[in-house]
């Protein structure tokens, strides 16, 4: 076999602090190995309209801290026609690169996906998202920072809860994932939260924070996941119009738990990305150039009970299909019947996860 002698690598879809801390680790990794490193500028933008820089150690020097992607990132609607594909694959031959690392969420993993079937080219793939929405990986690169991020915004809101009797309704990223929502709401001490994953139970949560303000309580979260519709600024009002009626009706201001609405959105995508993602950054970027220089292809870097570990690209994607029941008919047939269950243990697995640490989190709310 021979070696590879060139790596290009891109960041893709949205960006997830951490994503430097890769970029950085699959640089110096490669050129350690002796091979060239490309940075693709503006995600497959870039490598559609030849945006690629070569890349020295010291041109990631000083990013392994930094929020964002020094590569920046987009969407790119021509990366999905054979034509786009057709350009970026010409421009990587321009430069001379023979392999490519995706650093991004699903989307940008299926292009590469696209990529390396239609041209026959060996790609790795690295989940970069904050949603933490990839099922064949516990952890993606950006989540913890924008879980820690939550937590630090939501303990200064609940300080100023505390100090005028208030309810906030927080709502944060996740897309049709609850992770974030989830870990930030146990770790923000909530009185409830709200995730796709499992039913909420709206009523109950409104009577918690009544009985838990009879009792002398002072400060109430709720977290909503953006992912549940209508239960975000809505659940402010209600929680809100409701104790403000119970007040009036037993004549006792000190029942109104005046509550008010956050999203916190975009800010958590950003800032320095934290101890735990600067470790999983690096040790992903490291094991994606191992893979090229051992000859494989079309993986995914996952980390599972602490270790990283790889699985097909088209397998993680099946995966993520089958856990968001969007599966279409023939995809499941080049799979064993042996493999198939295994894939449906583990979806039931991580779906039983969220039912438990729900149940838990409601548990020790109050
Ligand atoms: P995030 O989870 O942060 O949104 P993402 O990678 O899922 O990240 P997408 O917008 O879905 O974000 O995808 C990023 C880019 O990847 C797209 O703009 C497109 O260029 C490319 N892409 C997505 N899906 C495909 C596909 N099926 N075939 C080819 N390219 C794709």
């Amino acid at each position: 076999m021979e070696k590879i002698q060139s790596v290009a690598v891109l960041t893709s879809g949205g960006d997830s602090p951490g994503m430097n801390a890769c970029i950085r680790a699959v640089t110096r990794t490669a050129i350690f190995n002796g091979m060239k490193v490309f940075g693709v500028y503006r995600g497959y933008e870039g490598l559609v309209n030849g945006e690629l820089k070569e890349f020295t150690t010291e041109m990631v020097s000083n990013t392994i801290q930094r929020g964002g992607t020094i590569l920046k990132t987009a969407r790119c609607q021509s990366f999905m026609t054979p034509e786009g594909r057709q350009k970026a694959y010409e421009n990587l031959q321009k430069f001379n690169i023979q392999t490519l690392i995706v650093i991004g969420g699903n989307g940008s993993l299926s292009g590469a996906y696209q990529l390396a079937r239609e041209y026959d080219m060996p790609v790795i793939g690295i989940p970069g998202t904050i949603d933490n929405d990839i099922t064949a990986t516990d952890n993606t690169i950006g989540f913890d920072t924008a879980m820690q991020t939550v937590v630090e915004n939501v303990d200064r809101l609940r300080d100023t809860c505390e100090s005028h009797a208030r309810c906030n309704v927080v709502e944060v990223m996740g897309r049709g994932a609850g992770d974030i929502a989830l870990n930030t709401a146990i770790a923000c001490g909530a009185v409830a939260a709200a995730i796709p994953e499992v039913d909420f139970d709206e009523d109950a949560c409104i009577e918690r924070i009544v009985r838990l303000r009879r009792g002398g309580k002072r400060n109430f979260i709720v977290i909503v996941s953006e992912g549940v519709s209508g239960h975000s600024e809505e659940l402010a009002k209600k929680i809100n119009d409701y104790t403000k009626d119970l007040a009036e009706k037993e004549n006792n201001d000190r029942l109104w738990v005046e509550t008010k609405f956050c999203r916190l959105a975009h800010t958590v995508r950003g800032g320095s990305p934290t101890l735990g993602d600067r470790l999983l950054a690096t040790r992903m970027g490291v094991r994606a150039v191992d893979e090229l220089l051992a000859g494989n292809s079309d993986l995914v870097i996952c980390e599972k009970a602490g270790k990283i570990v790889t699985v097909p690209i088209a397998y993680s994607q099946v995966l993520d299909r089958m856990y968001k029941g969007t599966l279409k008919d023939g995809m499941l047939d080049k799979y064993s019947k042996e493999e198939i269950e295994q894939m449906k243990l583990l979806i039931e697995e991580k779906k039983n996860d969220f039912r438990t640490t729900y149940a838990m989190m409601e548990q020790i709310s109050g």
